[in-house]
Parts: structure tokens; sequence; C-alpha cells
């Protein structure tokens, strides 16, 4: 997983354009209205040699109908939990305003590494905006302008300086593993994170105060392992946002999602699944992260049986791509059946790591291809020759041949299927690349 660079701040300040700049290309939307509706814009760059996922939190604002730092904050507060480095940003123009300075009193009590960046400091209008900057308490801040590419050369030098050391980024196994518990409103996504953490310190206090704004909770399990919980948004939003929550629960569990090794789907087990479940669904799928269904509120189903088949007809019908996908039943609200989820996160966690040995792998592909010849395309058989697994997170294999690259989807689902049973890769997004070879 790459390091995570988060760019925060006011509407206008000039984020979006600040990510272009360092994404080295026009990936993001820039507009002169503030809260123009935007999509949050990820990318991967390159920063003084680092690989870095950069995410601009632009546009996030509006969903929320409050005051302009509650709106900042609540949009911010998941992609900062899940940052390696938050970039502050600034405007040496507008000066420093009360919504950044209450921001910046938030930022440092969220344990992340700040960066705060002065934008729009063109010619010497930075100077006393970097003054002022100061006060912020955040450290030295960095001039520059986004718009005419000054001062990015400082910039980059000093994200990378602030960067994990490269090896601790890379798959460290003391690492704790990242979880996200995602779900429609009223699934029980709270109730079940106060079970795991075991009290009900933090978030469903029914005064807005400091304690629910937690983002990032750690957990441990009963073999001591610890398990960090990512996204808090769907609690911390839900007091303050009820008309847009709809909408937001969705765009929260993107962004918790993307920061997550494995991702709980809570659903409440009275309803079953709803499309908007499936969507989420194929979303982790496609951002190839591990997953567990929880079929919560066990407790007031009334026929279970028929409850759990439903939903095993509608995984089989409409998430095929998620095929064994682990369901794990309880209630959240007494706590029966909880003990469950954690041992099967890790189990998804395993497998979603899983290498298969390159020599079984190459057995199971030949004896594959005598069961099913590839087909004809265009009259002419494919060869397809070997596989190799390319890397794991999720598990991806390269299948090469000569012209592998037009091998159809049908043969590409049978290979696919074929490699969840024989390596057991059950719920787990596989990736199946083929390359051409003369
Ligand atoms: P965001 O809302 O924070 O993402 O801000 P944008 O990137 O959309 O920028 C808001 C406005 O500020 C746009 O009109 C930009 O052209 C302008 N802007 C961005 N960077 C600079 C800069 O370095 N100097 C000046 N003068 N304007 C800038
Ligand atoms: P969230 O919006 O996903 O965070 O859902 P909440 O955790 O706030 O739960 C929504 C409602 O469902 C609350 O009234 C909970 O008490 C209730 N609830 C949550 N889990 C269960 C459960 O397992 N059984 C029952 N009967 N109710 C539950």
């Amino acid at each position: 997983m790459l390091p995570i660079v988060v760019i925060a701040g006011r509407p206008n300040v000039g984020k979006s354009t600040l990510f272009n700049r360092l994404a080295g290309r026009r990936a993001a939307l820039v507009a002169d209205t503030p809260g123009v509706t935007r999509d949050r814009k990820e990318a991967e760059a390159t920063l003084r040699g680092r690989r870095v996922r950069l995410v601009d939190t632009a546009g996030l604002e509006e969903s929320a109908p409050e005051t302009l730092y509650g709106r900042m904050r609540a949009s911010s507060a998941t992609a900062v939990s899940g940052a390696d480095l938050v970039l502050f940003v600034v405007d040496a123009r507008a000066g420093i305003t009360p919504p950044d300075a209450h921001f910046a009193d938030w930022l440092r009590r969220q344990g992340r590494p700040v960066l705060l960046v002065v934008n729009k400091a063109e010619g010497r209008a930075g100077a006393n905006a970097a003054l002022e900057a100061y006060a912020l308490g955040l450290g030295d801040p960095v001039a520059v302008s986004a718009e005419h590419g000054e001062g990015l050369a400082d910039l980059m030098r000093e994200i990378a300086d602030r960067l994990p050391a490269e090896d601790a980024a890379e798959g460290d196994a003391d690492r704790p593993l990242k979880l996200a518990i995602v779900g429609r409103p009223n699934a029980g996504k709270s109730t079940l994170l106060n079970q795991l953490v075991g009290e009900e310190r933090m978030i469903t206090g029914p005064e807005p105060g400091l304690t629910r704004d937690a983002v990032a909770v750690l957990i441990t399990d009963e073999q001591g392992q610890v398990v960090e919980v990512v996204d808090t948004a769907g609690l911390r939003r839900r007091a303050r946002i009820e008309q847009a929550l709809e909408k937001m629960s969705v765009s929260a569990a993107i962004e918790a999602l993307k920061m997550a090794e494995v991702v709980v789907l809570a659903v409440d087990g009275t309803e079953g699944l709803h499309e908007q479940d499936l969507q989420i669904a194929r979303l982790i799928e496609r951002e190839g992260r591990a997953c567990v269904l929880v079929l919560n509120k066990w407790d007031v189903v009334p026929d279970r049986a028929a409850a759990r088949k439903a939903v095993a007809d509608r995984l089989e019908t409409s998430l095929a791509q998620l095929k064994g996908l682990p369901v794990v039943t309880m209630s959240a609200l007494t706590g029966h059946g909880v003990d469950k989820l954690l041992p099967a996160v890790r189990q998804a966690h395993a497998v979603w790591n899983m290498r298969v040995a390159t020599g079984a792998l190459n057995r199971w592909f030949e004896a594959a291809l005598e069961r099913h010849q590839p087909p004809l395309v265009d009259g002419r058989r494919l060869k397809l020759r070997y596989i190799t697994q390319a890397k794991a997170r999720p598990p991806t294999f390269v299948v090469f041949g000569t012209r592998a690259e037009q091998t159809p989807d049908a043969y590409q689902r049978y290979l696919v299927n074929g490699l969840r049973e024989s390596f057991e890769l059950p719920g787990t997004p596989i990736r199946l690349q083929f390359r051409g070879t003369q």
C-alpha cells in the first residue's frame, strides 16, 4: 500500500489546483465557484522518487448543510484518518480565516502528521500569510503558488521528508489490520463498533462533543492482535446531517473502503440485501478490497433460514465476482455472534494476501486447459502458455500466451472460477490479466 497524502482545507484555497500540480496532470476539475460539486479525486504520484497516493478532499463539503468549519471537518475526517500525511492548505490572499484556525485545532488533535501549505503565494503575496500561518501551531508553513508552479520543488521535498520509512509502508506484518465498517444508515454500524470496542465511550452520546469525532479506533482481538477501524464516518455524521444521510453513507463508504484492507459491509438482516448494498459490495470488489458481509439484527429476524437463503440467492445472481463471500450473522445490539466477526475478518485478510506457488499454479493451469480448451478466436485457437501470480492484495494473476489478450470473457471467468476453487480464494476479488507473447 502506498503512503496516503491527503489534501485538506477550506473550499477554494486551491486544493484541486495543487492536486493537479502534484499529480502531474489535470486529474481534477478546477472551479471558480466555491462548493461546486466535484468527485473526490485520487491519483498516484511520484514525489522525489517516492510513490504516493494523493487524495483531494475538494468538493466533499457541499453535502453537509452546516457551518463551513463543520463541513470541512465532516468531509475530511475519514480521509484524514487514513492519511500518512495531511497537507493543510490555506489561502495567502484571504489570509488565515476563523474556519482555518478551527480546522487547524481539530487537525492537531487527529494525531496525523500535518504539513501546512500557504497557497496563492505568488510574488510576495505569501510573506504575510506565512507569518500568520505560524500561529496555527502546525509548524513551518511552505509557501507555494499552485497555479503558477512556484515553490513546488520545496513542497515535494518537505512531503517526502515526512513520509513513513519506505519499508514500513510496504506490508509491515506488525502494522494493524485496517478495517472499515460500511453500510446503509441504520444497518447497525455504530452499534457494532461499540460492541467491538467494548464500551460506549466514543460515538453515540447525545451531545456533540470532541469524543464523537474519533476518526480511527484501535481494537484488540482475542489473540491480542490490533485492528484499526478506519471509518467511523457513518457514526459521526449521523447526528449532524440527517437530510444528506442517504447520499453521505455511500460516499463515506467509498472513502472509507479505499483506506481499508478489509471492509465489513453491514446489512440490516430484517431487510435483506438492497440494491445499494450490492452497489457498495461491487465497489469493494472494484477497489480490490477483502470483504465480509454482516447480516445484523439477527435477534429480530423472524425466519432466519429464509433470510439466509434470500441473501445467498441474491449474492449468487448479483455478486458472482465475490463468490464465496463470508457472511456473519449477529446481533450487534445484544452482542450475540459479534465474536465471529474478527476471526472472519482475519480469514478474509489472509485470503486476500494469499500467494500461490508458481509450480502448483501451472500444474492447475495445464489441467484447466485440458479440461476446457481455450476457444477459437477468428478461427484460430488461442495458445495460453503459463500463468504467474503478479501480486497479492488482492490476488492478481497474469496469463501469457500467443494472442492471450484476446481471451473471451467466458473463458476468463472459467479460469477465475477455477483459481478461486482450487486455491481456496473465496469472496476475495481476483484479478486475471492476459499478455500476448510471440
Ligand atoms: P479548491 O476548492 O480548494 O479545490 O480550489 P481550486 O483548486 O478549485 O482553486 C480555487 C481557485 O483558486 C481557482 O480559481 C484557482 O484558479 C485559484 N488558484 C489556485 N491556486 C492558485 C494560486 O496559486 N494563485 C492564485 N492566484 N490562484 C490560485
Ligand atoms: P448505523 O446507522 O448503521 O450506525 O446504525 P446504528 O448502529 O445507529 O443502529 C440503528 C438502529 O438499529 C438503532 O436503533 C440500533 O439500536 C438498532 N440496532 C443495531 N443493531 C441491532 C441489532 O443487532 N438488533 C436490533 N434489534 N437492533 C439493532
